[in-house]
């Protein structure tokens, strides 16, 4: 079966892999097609596009963008989107300001419990692309303040740990629109363990065009229960592994979970159908 991974993380995020390595692997496990999502960036899809000749594999144009819902955040895949249109730059924008802003937020709650920690160090270890809390997780273990990664969430960064954080995102809604007048499609990730149904169906109202039923935090029933939903909702079904790096234990699954050709194939043709607008934002 030609496969097709369409969840994938690199520096330009809070990834481990550059977008070249990423394409190298991507051909060595002869994958049909992949997209890089990065959060709230197009950095390393920009990047791997410049490279993508080199390669067997077709790369797609792909975010992962951090919306705004209810208070909390939930995470937007968008596909086959033009890159260059003003709203998804815009967003960019927005979003890597409100990255800087929040990381600065956790530093101040962190101060708080007696860990030291500089903004400065955070861009360093983000590498100048996008911060998340990956970064500041590493920090942490670097400093001796915890043990691991796994650690860190558990106790500082979390959302439990963390309680609701303080961001300048664009709504969940607004987005899904941005990422149409982009000429792209719209889908929701990781639905698996957190949304109950009602919120699911609440979040698809918003204007979906899809919902990812294929990833390493979803088991089996999961899976058929997002198929069933997408059917009833008429939404497509995508899927990746949310890579995030080879020594990544939260997910490192590069290729192996992943969805058929064909179903990258319904996603470009819905994108298809969807020409750019003119951006409507000044
Ligand atoms: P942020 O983008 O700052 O909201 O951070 C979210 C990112 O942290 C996710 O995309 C994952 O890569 C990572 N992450 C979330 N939860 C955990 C966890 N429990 N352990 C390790 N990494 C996590
Ligand atoms: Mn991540
Ligand atoms: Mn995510
Ligand atoms: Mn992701």
């Amino acid at each position: 079966m030609d496969k097709a991974d369409l969840h994938i993380h690199t520096t330009a995020s809070d990834g481990q892999s550059s977008p070249r390595a990423i394409l190298a692997l991507a051909d060595r496990m002869k994958l049909a097609c992949i997209a890089i999502t990065d959060h709230d960036t197009l950095e390393g899809y920009l990047e791997a596009r410049e490279l993508e000749g080199d390669y067997e594999v077709e790369l797609i144009p792909g975010i992962e963008i951090t919306g705004g819902w209810e208070g909390r955040e939930c995470h937007l895949l968008a596909y086959a989107f033009d890159p260059g249109h003003e709203a998804v730059r815009r967003l960019c924008r927005r979003h890597k300001r409100a990255r800087l802003e929040r990381g600065k937020w956790i530093i101040e709650q962190l101060a708080g419990e007696g860990i030291e920690l500089d903004i400065e160090e955070v861009k360093v270890e983000a590498n100048w692309g996008n911060i998340g809390r990956p970064h500041i997780a590493s920090l942490l273990v670097k400093k001796g303040y915890v043990a691991s990664s796994r650690e860190a969430f558990i106790r500082y960064l979390g959302d439990h740990a963390l309680g609701p954080i303080e961001s300048d995102y664009f709504e969940f809604d607004e987005a899904v629109r941005m990422v149409k007048e982009a000429g792209g499609v719209a889908v929701l990730a990781h639905p698996g363990r957190l949304y109950t149904a009602s919120e699911r169906r609440a979040l698809a109202e918003a204007g979906l065009d899809g919902i990812e039923v294929i990833h390493p935090s979803h088991d089996w029933e999961t899976q058929k229960e997002l198929e069933a939903f997408a059917t009833r909702q008429d939404l497509l079904v995508t899927g990746g592994s949310d890579f995030h790096g080879e020594a990544d234990g939260y997910h490192g699954h590069f290729g192996v979970v992943a969805v058929g050709r064909a179903h990258a194939d319904r996603l470009l043709r819905l994108a298809a159908s969807r020409k750019p607008e003119p951006a409507q934002h000044p």
